[in-house]
């Protein structure tokens, strides 16, 4: 299957472009935090509870606050349907989630505590952890959670021997690298860096640069959302 064709994407998008990206802050009643993430076809709810106090004690950090993680994938998210529970895929999802949460966090302000984040994919059409990180850290910033701040994440990846910006399903499935990335925008800090596939130096440098520009273009609308729940601008 060609995936590029006449200097255009699958999709219609240039190397370098973006699929549409929505994000909504606060959608949800009842959480601490929330927020909601269209991004091409992903649909992604993040909610936010805490801090709170850790139960049992015994997972208790005296130092600091722990980031406990779930990503969930809905039954009807993917085309086949999805086996409930946890599997290996989402395991590893949450793990990296947390540690790259945890890095933005100001957890040592609470000790003893616990900051649960769930993330619920209802629509996945690849790019699916990017998109949690996305959401999760705005309902993280809607929660109140003192935070340095925010994270944004982006994929990159190497589709027909060219390096392009956030992979669609086909990209990804056929595709020959996927990178996510994910930084501290304002530092520039790598938080999530993941590699399928393989690349050329060369390549990897040029697929993290494209990554982290994006990644400032998420962290724009991640403030945009913020912004308008508060202000309604
Ligand atoms: N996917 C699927 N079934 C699964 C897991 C994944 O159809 O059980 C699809 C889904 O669209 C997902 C994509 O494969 O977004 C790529 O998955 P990957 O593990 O690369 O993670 P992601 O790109 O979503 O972060």
């Amino acid at each position: 299957m060609e995936l590029i064709k006449d200097g255009k994407r699958i999709d219609g998008r240039s190397f370098d472009e973006l699929r549409p990206i929505k994000i909504e802050a606060g959608v949800l009643k009842r959480a601490d935090g929330s927020a909601y993430v269209e991004w091409g076809g992903n649909k992604v709810l993040a909610a936010v509870y805490g801090p709170r106090e850790a139960q049992p004690r015994h997972i208790q950090n005296p130092t600091k606050a722990i980031v406990s993680c779930r990503y969930n994938m809905a039954a009807f998210s993917v085309s086949d349907r999805k086996r409930q529970g946890p599997d290996r895929r989402s395991v590893e999802i949450s793990k990296i989630v947390s540690e790259a949460l945890d890095r933005v966090i100001f957890t040592e302000q609470f000790p003893r505590a616990t900051i649960d984040v769930y993330m619920e994919v209802l629509q996945a059409d690849a790019g699916t952890r990017c998109t949690c990180l996305t959401a999760a850290s705005v309902a993280l910033a809607d929660a109140g959670i003192p935070m340095r701040d925010f994270v944004s994440a982006c994929a990159v990846g190497k589709v027909d021997g060219q390096i392009v910006l956030d992979l669609g399903k086909e990209e990804d499935n056929l595709g020959e690298a996927d990178l996510p990335i994910a930084i501290m925008p304002r530092t520039g800090e790598i938080l999530l860096l993941q590699m399928d596939g393989h690349l050329t130096m060369e390549e990897f440098n040029k697929a993290v640069t494209l990554g982290m520009n994006a990644c400032m273009k998420i962290y724009e609308m991640q403030k945009e959302a913020l912004m308008k729940k508060y202000t309604g601008d």
